[in-house]
């Protein structure tokens, strides 16, 4: 029996994908956008979104498989119910994007897209070459994903499915194999006059419709920026240390989220979803790898999210930090001690002078004496 459009369809629900498109291996339609975007620096620190080689593998999936016809995208949703609202806007909890409440999604979606792949090589003789992504790839996935009829084009960037929202993973099977029938694209964006995204984003990181400023953008900062983050901005990051859900969540289509039925993606521990801020500011290297194993979050190490969980603390305002963020002041990481520096003269004010001279007297890192200079004035 030879390998179809449709067949294609059946197998991924099978395995249990939530969507499944197929779009001819065309150049991506927002390419354009994405070169303008790049030009004008808005990928902040992530220099690899600019390297020429990935920008002309963005260009021609040709480069990334000689010889590629088609391109399978999956979706898989992630979205776990979870019962306590009111614990994601504690302000005395650290809060994780949603996205990274179970085990990461790469190993899960890696996993199943192998076996899909060896079931299409089985079943044509294994005549055609491919290449498996998970949000690892040059690809202007999104794109692709709506030309493949999975969703439109939201003014927040996102791809929203018109009838799931947007909390499902994508993946994909570069191929060359040609098929005999390609899905219809979705419309370009179904958002019309909405722009409820735009109005919620706390750090206005979207300076037009379609266009984030990852510079400007919590997400970026507390997953992507490896260093400082900017001072300018983290008053207005609210309790998030991993990630954020804010322009997702705030649009009318998020309403039509499935509940996850994969039960890789249940947060198995509410430290995973909204963890005290108080046990984040203790963490020590052992407790990081044992909480946070195998979860999106592992990947950021165990400084980075002391880091953010200092600028929700900062945020947070209350007195019952105070001890914990002093004792970060003697952190290894120069990045945890300036960071504690802020949410200390955040926190008590003028009050926290004696203790941030004493450091910049005592540190000789450069980063943080600018910073502690900064805040001292
Ligand atoms: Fe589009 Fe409104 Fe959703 Fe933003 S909130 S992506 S403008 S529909």
């Amino acid at each position: 029996m030879s390998l179809t459009a449709a067949r294609i369809h059946d197998k991924a629900r099978e395995l249990g994908f939530t969507l499944c498109g197929i779009a001819p291996a065309e150049p991506s339609p927002t390419l354009a956008h994405y070169l303008r975007w790049i030009q004008r620096g808005m990928h902040g620190e992530m220099g690899y979104m600019a390297r020429p080689d990935r920008v002309r593998r963005r260009q021609d999936l040709r480069e990334v498989l000689p010889g590629a016809r088609s391109l399978i995208i999956i979706g898989l949703d992630y979205r776990a119910s979870f019962a306590d609202e009111d614990a994601l806007k504690d302000p005395a909890r650290g809060r994780i994007a949603s996205y990274a409440w179970g085990v990461d999604y790469h190993q899960v979606l890696s996993l199943r897209l192998e076996s899909f792949a060896e079931w299409m090589l089985a079943e044509c003789g294994g005549l055609f070459d491919h290449k498996i992504y998970v949000d690892t790839g040059a690809l202007l996935e999104r794109s692709h994903a709506q030309q493949a009829g999975l969703g439109f084009i939201g003014k927040n960037t996102m791809l929203i499915h018109p009838r799931r929202g947007s909390s499902f993973f994508l993946g994909e099977i570069i191929t060359s194999l040609e098929l005999d029938d390609y899905d219809t694209p979705q419309r370009e964006t179904m958002c019309g006059t909405c722009a409820r995204c735009l109005a919620a984003c706390p750090t206005a990181a979207f300076p037009a419709p379609f266009v984030l400023d990852a510079r400007r953008c919590i997400s970026y900062h507390t997953i992507e920026n490896k260093g400082w983050v900017d001072r300018d901005l983290r008053a207005d990051f609210g309790n998030w240390i991993f990630g954020c859900d804010i322009c997702m969540d705030t649009c009318p289509f998020q309403r039509f989220t499935a509940v996850a039925d994969e039960m890789a993606f249940l947060p198995l521990d509410m430290r995973r979803v909204a963890p005290k801020l108080v046990d984040m500011l203790m963490l020590d290297e052992g407790t990081f790898r044992q909480l946070f194993r195998r979860s999106p979050v592992e990947r950021i190490g165990r400084e980075r999210l002391v880091r953010n969980a200092c600028i929700a603390a900062g945020n947070w305002q209350d007195k019952r930090v105070v001890p914990h963020l002093i004792q970060l002041l003697y952190d290894t990481s120069p990045l945890v001690r300036g960071h504690a520096a802020w949410a200390l003269w955040q926190t008590m004010g003028l009050d926290s002078s004696k203790l941030l001279t004493d450091l910049y007297q005592r540190d000789d890192d450069e980063g943080l004496r600018g910073e502690v200079a900064a805040l001292l004035g």
